[in-house]
């Protein structure tokens, strides 16, 4: 099969580093092109970039000129990791002539034409791009993915929607990792916890309702569950971790539960895309686990991992989740959703 070419807009950032790294070797996409702002333009990757990534920049991408985020000569299918403050306008061009953007910034995710992926829970919400282009009049595409706790907490959700969702109760511990480079000052936290990550807990509400809610012919039914995050920076570097309790209206047994977890499989598997985790969610008897360090790299770090469910006195179940927030959280999950772009036909 002749390899797709690929291009990213904002390759030069942290997560734009992640989409080079998660791009080499893949059996259907060839990175050929790299974007990012005038000030790196007409550079080549190696001298534009400040590899922030374990290993050594991926040598094939090294030599690569740096372009203007313009869409003239760019591959037809660009990943996205601008800045927030461009992301907006830039990205609205290249859809416009007629470029399929896979988004992972957040400045379109909520729009009501644009579909908020993850291809284990709701790849129906794809057929929102028709809609899409004729609202706008677009020859492209924008497709989105969750910020980086939301994807973890929905995978933890999605197998549980059997038994009907109705409140959630999230507090997470987050990796430094997700505030980019340079991030958080070492001195604020060394030895700490800061309880407050802006918009944060507003994503993660409305996303999670967005994500799990049904498409209805031209937009998508909220999940009318109630939602509500509290989000906290950990001094963790890699691996959101996060603790969860639900109210179900089925009351189902925590055998039940458990095998919910255990049996989720979705599109991405019975396809075997290439960046799919064999299994999406992964559930761990041990009493101590998930944690950060030992499993969010696990299952190159597209798995969601579950512990710890209990008898919740307040609501019906609690439990602890984990998912790699750069990879599963960004460009895993971007990589992800163009192969199932791709698998629908929509790359043709
Ligand atoms: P970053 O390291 O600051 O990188 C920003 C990128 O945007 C750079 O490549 C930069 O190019 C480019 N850029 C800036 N201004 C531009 C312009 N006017 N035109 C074109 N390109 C421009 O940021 P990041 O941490 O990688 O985050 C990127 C996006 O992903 C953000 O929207 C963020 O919210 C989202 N996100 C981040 C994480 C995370 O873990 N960090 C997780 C999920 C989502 P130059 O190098 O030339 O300045």
């Amino acid at each position: 099969m002749q390899k797709i070419e690929v291009g990213i807009l904002g390759a030069t950032g942290m997560v734009g580093q992640h989409f080079v790294r998660f791009l080499q070797n893949h059996p259907w996409f060839e990175l050929k092109w790299v974007g990012a702002s005038d000030r790196s333009a007409g550079k080549k990757y190696r001298e534009a970039t400040s590899w922030r990534l374990d290993g050594v920049m991926p040598e094939e991408v090294a030599d690569l000129t740096v372009q203007e985020c313009k869409p003239d000569h760019a591959p037809r299918l660009v990943f996205s990791a601008m800045d927030a403050s461009v992301a907006t306008e830039i990205e609205r061009a290249f859809a416009e002539a007629g470029h399929i953007v896979v988004s992972n910034s957040k400045n379109h995710r909520m729009e009501t034409d644009v579909p908020l992926l993850v291809p284990e829970i709701n790849p129906d919400h794809l057929q929102l791009i028709p809609h899409q282009q004729r609202l706008r009049g677009w020859k492209g595409q924008i497709v989105t993915n969750p910020n980086c706790s939301t994807v973890v907490l929905t995978m933890a959700l999605a197998p549980l929607k059997r038994f009907g969702i109705s409140k959630v109760v999230v507090t997470t511990m987050q990796a430094i990792s997700g505030a980019g480079y340079p991030g958080v000052a070492s001195m604020d936290i060394n030895a700490n916890v800061i309880p407050f990550i802006g918009g944060e807990e507003e994503k993660m509400q409305q996303e999670t309702q967005k994500i799990l809610g049904e498409f209805r012919g031209d937009h998508v039914e909220p999940l009318a569950a109630a939602v509500s995050a509290h989000c906290n920076r950990v001094p963790v570097v890699d691996g959101h971790t996060m603790t969860v309790s639900v109210e179900l209206s089925s009351k189902p047994s925590e055998q039940e539960v458990i095998a919910a977890f255990r049996e989720f499989r979705g599109v991405p598997q019975e396809r075997g895309l290439p960046s799919a985790p064999a299994a999406p969610v992964i559930y761990m008897e041990d009493r101590d686990r998930p944690q950060p360090r030992r499993d969010a790299c696990r299952d190159r770090g597209m798995a969601a991992f579950i512990g710890r469910l209990r008898p919740c006195p307040v609501f019906d179940y609690k439990f602890v989740a984990l998912g790699h927030n750069t990879i599963r959280g960004a460009a895993g999950a971007a990589v992800l959703n163009a192969e199932l772009l791709s698998s629908e036909g929509f790359l043709d």
